[in-house]
């Protein structure tokens, strides 16, 4: 989402104000660094690299400090770095050419309506298009500071996600990414009427945009996979077969004391669902260890989902206390060193899982939707199931979808040929 704000930031900024990109620091008029708060480390390498920036920028060059960690410091950022000329917070976007010309603006509004607001165009690549679904969530995960950051839920109405949609196929893109905190709640608030209202008929609508093949999205709920989201899963063709099932904790106890409004058997059981209706659909998920309160047992919980569930990408953290959230003062929290120890049994054995899985992707074929060129005369692109697929080639490529036989496996990414379709 930071990645799409930043994006959006760069077109109202050429836009508006004739800013063009420069990856030059000393040559910069502005330079805006958009932050996250999600874990503790970047806020702490916040101020480092504003003291970097100020040291290598010209005299007269502009700082601003956008995103998340903006949103909760606010203030607090000038005064700790004078030198910071604008703060715009998360869900503020849209206020970018306002607090350019306010010396030590801060817009942090976390009830600011930007749900309509239609930002300019433009992508950093135009081939696969980032599209916002909405902004904000209603959730309480009590360690989870992006309700403080983002504000509350709010929807686009579907007319918006269709038009920006259209004109991001009309400039090339064949793949879309629907974003927001939680996609499939999708509907449960709007600031203007919108004929879509629910996240399913939401891709079913725009699974019928005439040159848009491929639709992936992130991140959604445990919570809300019902039975009918699942069954369009599976069976609409233009959806990729890859989803990110959030499972945070395999206990159902720590589950609880994090509000993540469902259980062990409730996740297993969604999986299990995934795995019968899109057996070829990869599952990737995030996973917290040492959670206040986590016990031998509920992390063997967790243990028990990776064997169960075998997925295929998973992005695992040790418990960080953010500010704002109730799981902060929770007096029971854990003892580093168990925390570490955790997280290597846990990452240590995906590993396993992991060598596993892409051995066995030798020799098989997917359809690579190719989208960038590497300096190593490689074209990179992404099979249906989200995999990371490299092939010899060259810019004709980009833009196409060619099936692709699998030649070399490593953890993360795989190495291919293109053949022909009945090859
Ligand atoms: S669902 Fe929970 S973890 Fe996700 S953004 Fe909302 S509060 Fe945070």
């Amino acid at each position: 989402m930071n990645v799409r704000d930043s994006e959006h930031l760069i077109a109202e900024l050429s836009i508006s104000e004739n800013y063009s990109l420069t990856t030059d620091v000393s040559e910069a008029d502005l330079i805006i660094i958009n932050t996250c708060s999600v874990r503790e480390k970047p806020v702490a390498k916040l101020f480092s690299e504003i003291g970097v920036f100020a040291k290598n920028k010209k005299s007269n060059a502009k700082i601003g400090v956008c995103g998340c960690t903006a949103s909760h410091l606010g203030n607090e950022i000038i005064r700790r770095a004078p030198m910071v000329d604008f703060v715009l917070g998360a869900r503020n976007v849209s206020k970018i050419t306002k607090v350019l010309h306010q010396k030590h603006a801060v817009e942090i509004d976390t009830n600011f309506d930007d749900s309509t607001y239609a930002f300019g165009e433009y992508r950093a690549n135009p081939l696969k298009a980032m599209i916002n679904i909405s902004m904000g969530c209603d959730k309480s995960c009590t360690f989870c500071i992006v309700p403080t950051t983002r504000g509350e839920e709010i929807s686009i109405p579907s007319h918006l996600i269709a038009n920006e949609i259209k004109k991001a196929v009309e400039n090339g893109a064949k793949e879309v990414m629907l974003l927001g905190q939680n996609v499939n709640s999708y509907g449960r608030r709007f600031s203007e009427n919108s004929e879509v209202k629910n996240f399913t008929s939401l891709l079913q609508t725009i699974s019928l945009i005439d040159g848009l093949e491929r639709i992936r999205f992130t991140s959604p709920h445990p919570l809300h996979m019902d039975d009918d989201f699942i069954r369009e899963f599976a069976s609409n063709p233009k959806i990729c077969k890859q989803i990110h099932v959030p499972l945070q904790s395999g206990s159902s106890q720590i589950l609880k004391a994090m509000k993540r409004g469902y259980t062990k058997e409730w996740f297993l059981n969604r999986c299990a669902l995934i795995r019968s209706l899109a057996p070829d659909a990869t599952i990737s998920t995030d996973i917290i260890v040492g959670f206040p309160g986590e016990s031998d047992e509920n992390f063997e919980d967790t243990m028990d989902v990776l064997e169960r569930v075998r997925f295929d990408q998973m992005f695992s953290f040790i418990y960080s206390p953010r500010p704002h959230t109730p799981a902060a003062e929770y007096k029971n929290q854990i003892n580093p060193d168990i925390s570490s120890a955790r997280l290597t049994k846990l990452q240590e054995r995906h590993t396993e899982i992991l060598d596993e899985i892409m051995q066995a992707q030798i020799d098989t074929v997917h359809q690579v939707y190719f989208d960038e060129l590497k300096p190593n005369g490689k074209v990179a692109g992404r099979s249906d199931d989200g995999k990371l697929i490299f092939v010899e080639g060259s810019e004709e490529l980009l833009g196409t979808i060619k099936p692709v036989k699998i030649i070399k496996t490593s953890r993360s990414l795989l190495d291919g040929v293109v053949i022909k379709d009945n090859q």
